[in-house]
């Protein structure tokens, strides 16, 4: 009502047009006695306890219309969430209206992924309200910490990639850089993992069940998408120029769901924007008359299906119909929900990229680039050329394997039939880039066939990285030796062609918000309480100073402390999951990441074999000398159709059933497998490590993050020389890491010789192998394919080549946990060395070299 003075000045109802001048003389318009009511009744953004606790029955009462003496748990962390929201969505509001008054540049992340795991103890954290709403929940009758527990993680992911995203929109928001995030609001997240017997079972993850108090349905904001159908050729009748028609067969609704993400210490709050399929409301009269009502029904529910389900594939292409239907619904409603607003400003489209700055992670959206391309070309009749070089501008393109696997390539019929118009523009692109190339390297006919969108196969393919790199200014990757990978191997014949300008690199990083504050308080307390408070926390680099505190005793002292107290922590969740006890005084020893070969749990779990050999084999009176005691950790998810990945926990299983059930070896060698692994449990896991694995063969993990969450924690690490363990190892030092293994230039020749017959199987490795075949963990039929991949299958992953340096690693770190004193200083020093793995500076390099843009200060 209070913009209702515009409706005959030709104003209009949006906020673009207005100056702040405007927008304050509106606010003043507010009556006084509204304004005054408001004031006392309706702030959300509540100080006190009081307060918070008013908000809270109130959502008790109403929103959930029932009453406090039937508030439970679950009713209770739903009204403390609205409570937060509410608060959030204020500041939410205010940055929105900032950007758009000061029209600044924005960066859009478009993810298929975004692992967010829980919102409210983020939110509590990034608000500064903790103490406040332990205060409150403890008055009202409730913990804080079991309202935490009741969410369900918002698993909209697979693993290191989507919890990426997470990591990049919170420090979107704690930088003030204008930045949302665009995916999908799947119905079901990565399925929940429960092991049977020792085999993963994947039970569906329906984290809506009870409503989602993070998200804010926005009815309003809907977009059709348009699938299969014709294109036709049109004239436009002023100029008479001839133009593609794409007429869709069939059209869904895109609705937006936006979750506010928080930045830490600052009013900043971006958006997180989801959308969910729908069918339209235009109903299908022709199967209606022909009395086919259920099939016009079916129709519906088809819409439906598109944002149901989230791929649980992780570094592993599936060329699926559906999951080209999810890109491409996403792709098209983000970029049109992007052009609108970029529309309202009334500029020429030839500043779209002043304005705009569109990141790809991983090929996933790459249909983006001939989206935006269509849309300016068909639909807004922008030249062709100069269209193209407004896309260019806009997109960067963030490649996350050299895995040949993992490489999206859609079979041209399939494409064709979903998406004709796309198709048409993708061969014209293609056209005019192989004539530019051949025109570069005339001889070179074999570059056109390499460098082509299309492979010259039956079926013939799209080449989705390709198009990535074709219509993006940036392409980059994710740690140094895979920037230079890419470079060398899968891309080389793209930097002859455009020069290495176009590829450059940036590292990731973690928040240290929740993968220091809130997975581990304890440390973080301790570290506030020697660098002067938490600004360390969004300047990580501070944690150098901690180099001072090395020869202090009573900080020592604590710091072990704080180690102990987060392994009892996983101690206890231990035995709750699985019902295995161990002693927390253990050596501690964790590899959780999701399964695959490359990451080679199945070389962990054969040393853990030898180790438990070597302990048999060792006189009772001299194991407890020898060994230290030791909980070997493993855990994470398999792709349900990966049939190996699924071995390798049946293994891990079997191995923990066999060894933990020996007298013989007792509390020298526990073996746990923890089921469902994902964020919510990362958080208890991370900080209660003494030592984890990133063991990689070397050339295949483009970066890892769960290194740098544990070391962040205090954990050393055992690694191979591969993705970020690199740049840790440089930052920490040589002594503060056991690196071991062949490196990645060698890899090729050792796969080559294994592919002539030539492979050796260490004689520790064979002993393992024995024991697997003699039947000590079940049925070898079970394991089979696990040994003879190495034996016979040319071990792709080189795990006979690395053993023998591996199980020597692993003894160095025996001989260095006796002296404790040097293991807690390593500790510390690793700590104060990892500031650059700060995803605030991440961002930053993103934003001054590929994204330019700037930070957005609030002026109050
Ligand atoms: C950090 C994280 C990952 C990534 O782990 P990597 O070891 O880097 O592959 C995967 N899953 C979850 C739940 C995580 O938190």
């Amino acid at each position: 009502m209070f913009f209702s003075n515009g409706s005959g000045k030709g104003h209009k109802r949006s906020l673009t047009g207005f100056t702040p001048t405007e927008i304050k003389a509106i606010d003043n318009s507010i009556p006084l006695k509204a304004r005054e009511a408001w004031q006392k009744y309706g702030t959300k953004e509540f100080e006190s306890a009081e307060e918070l606790e008013a908000r809270f029955i109130d959502h008790v009462e109403t929103t959930l219309a029932r009453s406090m003496y039937n508030c439970d748990n679950l009713a209770a962390y739903q009204s403390l969430s609205s409570s937060v929201r509410d608060k959030l969505i204020l500041r939410w509001n205010k940055t929105q209206q900032l950007h758009t008054v000061k029209e600044v540049k924005r960066v859009y992340y478009f993810s298929l992924e975004f692992l967010m795991g829980r919102a409210l103890d983020n939110a509590i954290i990034n608000l500064e309200i903790k103490d406040l709403c332990n205060k409150s929940t403890n008055e009202l009758g409730f913990r804080l910490e079991d309202l935490i527990e009741t969410e369900p993680d918002a698993g909209l992911g697979n693993g290191g990639l989507g919890r990426l995203a997470a990591c990049f929109v919170d420090s979107l928001s704690t930088g003030n850089y204008p930045g949302w995030g665009y995916g999908l609001r799947y119905n079901y997240g990565i399925f929940a993992q429960k092991i049977v017997d020792g085999y993963q079972v994947e039970a569906p993850d329906y984290w809506l069940k009870f409503g989602n108090p993070w998200e804010i349905p926005r009815t309003e904001i809907q977009y059709p998408v348009d699938f299969y159908g014709y294109v036709s050729t049109e004239k436009d009748e002023k100029t008479g120029a001839l133009y593609k028609q794409w007429h869709g067969g069939e059209r869904v609704l895109a609705v937006a769901y936006d979750f506010p993400v928080p930045g830490y210490k600052t009013s900043n709050v971006n958006n997180l924007r989801l959308w969910s399929s729908q069918p339209t409301t235009e109903f299908d009269f022709q199967k209606f008359n022909q009395g086919d009502y259920t099939n016009s029904v079916s129709q519906q529910q088809r819409a439906e299906s598109i944002t149901a389900v989230l791929y649980p594939n992780d570094n592993f292409y599936q060329g699926k119909e559906l999951r080209l239907k999810q890109q491409y619904f996403w792709v098209a409603a983000s970029l049109h929900d992007i052009v609108r607003r970029f529309l309202k400003t009334k500029k020429p489209f030839s500043q779209l990229p002043d304005y705009v700055s569109i990141q790809l992670n991983d090929t996933h959206p790459t249909i983006a680039i001939v989206e935006l391309q269509r849309i300016l070309v068909d639909l807004q009749k922008v030249d062709w050329h100069e269209a193209w070089d407004i896309v260019t501008r806009t997109f960067g393109y963030t490649n996350h394997t050299v895995m040949s696997e993992a490489l999206e390539k859609w079979p041209l019929e399939l494409f064709a039939n979903l998406l004709p118009r796309h198709l048409e523009i993708i061969y014209q692109v293609n056209f005019e880039f192989l004539q530019d190339v051949e025109r570069k390297f005339p001889t070179e006919r074999d570059l056109l066939t390499r460098v082509s969108l299309i492979e010259e196969s039956s079926p013939k393919n799209i080449r989705m990285a390709h198009l990535a790199i074709i219509g993006s200014h940036r392409v980059n990757g994710v740690a140094e030796l895979h920037s230079e990978l890419i470079k060398t191997t899968i891309f080389k014949d793209f930097v002859k062609i455009y020069g290495s300008e176009r590829f450059t690199n940036v590292t990731n990083g973690i928040t240290p918000r929740r993968w220091l504050k809130q997975a581990n308080p304890k440390l973080s307390e301790l570290i506030a309480s020697k660098l002067g408070g938490y600004d360390y926390l969004t300047k990580l680099e501070k944690l150098q100073e901690l180099q001072n505190f090395l020869e202090d005793s009573e900080f020592k002292k604590a710091w072990v402390e704080v180690k102990k107290y987060n392994k009892v922590r996983l101690t206890d969740m231990i035995k709750t999951l699985t019902g295995i006890e161990v002693n927390p005084n253990s050596m501690f020893d964790i590899q959780v990441k999701r399964i695959h070969e490359y990451k080679r749990q199945q070389l962990n779990i054969f040393g853990v074999i030898w180790r438990y050999l070597q302990i048999k084999a060792t006189p009772k009176e001299e194991r407890a000398d020898k060994w230290p005691a030791k909980v070997c950790i493993i855990g994470g998810k398999a792709a349900p159709g990966y049939y190996a990945a699924k071995k390798i926990i049946k293994l891990v299983n079997a191995v923990s059933d066999v060894v933990n059930s020996d007298p013989d070896v007792g509390d020298i060698l526990k073996v746990v497998f923890i089921p469902d692994y994902n964020v919510s449990k990362a958080e208890t896991i991370c900080p209660a490590s003494d030592i984890s694995q990133h063991i990689s063969t070397a050339g295949t993990e483009a970066s890892g993050t769960s290194n740098m969450k544990f070391v962040l924690n205090g954990g050393l690490i055992i690694g191979t020389v591969d993705g970020a363990n690199v740049e840790i190892t440089r930052e920490i030092g040589e002594d503060q890491i056991f690196l071991f293994g062949n490196l990645s230039e060698d890899v090729e020749e050792l796969r080559h010789e294994h592919n002539m017959g030539r492979l050796t199987i260490p004689d520790a490795l064979n002993q393992v192998f024995d024991a697997i075949e003699s039947g000590t963990f079940g049925n070898y039929e079970e394991y089979r394919t696990l040994v003879e991949n190495i034996k016979f299958h040319g071990d792709y992953y080189l795990v006979s080549d690395d053993f023998e340096s591996y199980l020597e690693a692993q003894r160095t770190i025996d001989k260095e946990y006796k002296d404790q004193d040097n293991w807690t200083r390593k500790s510390i020093i690793s700590v104060a060395n990892m500031g650059f793995f700060s995803s605030d500076r991440c961002i930053e390099e993103y934003a001054d070299n590929i994204w330019n843009i700037e930070p957005i200060k609030e002026q109050v």
